[in-house]
Order: C-alpha cells, then structure tokens, then sequence
C-alpha cells in the first residue's frame, strides 16, 4: 500500500479517549529498542512519525496513527524495558492488556522481534498472551538486513520454535533499512483488514 495521509490521532492513556470512528486497528507491540518505531515508520514511508526512541520505555501512551481514512497503527509503548519501575511496569500491563482484550476493531497485533537472536521471554511472554485472548498475530522479524540472506530461513526457524508459533499466524523477514518485507507486511494487514 502506497501511504500519502498519516495522522497521529491520539496519544491516549484511557479508553475513553480512544478514537470512535470504528476503523480497523492493527497494534504494534515489542520490546524496548526493538526496532518498532522504524518499522512503522517503514510502513508509512515516513523518516520520523513514530519517535525513533532515544530513550527507550519512555512513551506510556497508546499511541492511534490514522492511515489514509482507512485503519490505525495502535502503538503501545515497548516491554522489557529493565528501568522503569514494578509500578509503571504495572500500569503498562493494565492498560495493554485492558486495550488488547476489549478492543473490537482490532484485527490484529504485531509483535515485532529481532530476527538475529532468539526471541526473549519477554517476546514470548507477549505471544502466548495474544494466543490466550485468540487474538491474531503477525510476527515481524526485523533487523534482517543484519545477516546474510542465506541464513534468514535458518533464524526464522528459531524465531518460531521458541514461540511456538501458531501456523494459523503470520511472519514476516522484515529490514527497516532495506524495506524487505514491506509489501508482504501490508499484504498481510489488508488481508486481515477484511477478516
Ligand atoms: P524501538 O525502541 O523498538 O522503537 O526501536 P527503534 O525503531 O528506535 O530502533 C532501535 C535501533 O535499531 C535504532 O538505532 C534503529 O536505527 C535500529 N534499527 C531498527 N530497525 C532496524 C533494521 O531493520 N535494520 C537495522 N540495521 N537497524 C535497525
């Protein structure tokens, strides 16, 4: 999908504040660092629209970028993040946890890992949580432009088994550098837009 129009709508903190307007939404979710934030700046073919985060685990907020009239990118602030303190590590759960589960136009939520090592507890920890509410997933595995092509297949493979990943799901080799990825990515999401 070519992207001309992005808006961020709202940094929200509560449900109330969430937009209205019924459009597909698609969360974005992974660790601090990750590579989130230029993977959807990726997307939407944007340099900075979702801070490139130079202090990770900082933004609390869910973050509804409005993409062309037609669906939202829901970002949530990044896991694992050592720093922040059990209380804010606390508030982050319920208000994920209070979005993910209740949310009726959410299609789907990608969690964004990193193809060059295995994924971590954390990583795991949010896969079967997203597995337990049956809400779909689509598994992005970025920084791929960091390894050799002829060994992406191999660390996809890893990549699944440590998650015990669901075939029903998708995954996709991503690089924010090179693009690769991107139109298979958007491929997915316009699938599920329908769903
Ligand atoms: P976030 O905390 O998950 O939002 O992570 P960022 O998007 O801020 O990325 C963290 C660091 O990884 C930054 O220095 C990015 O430039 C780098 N990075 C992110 N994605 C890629 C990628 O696909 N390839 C490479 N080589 N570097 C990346």
């Amino acid at each position: 999908m070519k992207v001309n129009q992005v808006e961020l709508v709202i940094s929200a903190v509560k449900p109330a504040q969430y937009p209205e307007d019924f459009l597909p939404e698609f969360a974005l979710a992974g660790r601090s660092n990750v590579g989130k934030s230029s993977f959807i700046n990726r997307m939407i073919q944007r340099k900075s629209m979702a801070r490139i985060s130079s202090k990770p685990g900082k933004t609390q907020t869910l973050n509804f970028y409005k993409i062309e009239e037609k669906l939202y990118f829901v970002d949530v602030p990044g896991y694992g993040f050592a720093k922040v303190s059990k209380k804010e590590r606390e508030a982050w759960g319920k208000m994920i946890e209070t979005y993910l589960t209740t949310r009726e136009q959410l299609r789907a939520c990608m969690l964004i890992v990193d193809l060059r090592h295995p994924p971590t507890e954390d990583d795991a920890m949010m896969y079967h949580f997203l597995k337990h509410y049956e809400i779909p997933a689509i598994v992005i595995a970025t920084k791929a432009d960091k390894i050799p092509k002829g060994k992406w297949q191999q660390h996809l493979k890893v990549v699944k088994e440590t998650l015990d990943f669901d075939p029903e799901d998708d995954i996709v080799v991503f690089s924010s550098e090179t693009g690769q990825g991107k139109d298979e990515a958007w491929k997915i999401i316009q699938k599920r837009m329908k769903s």
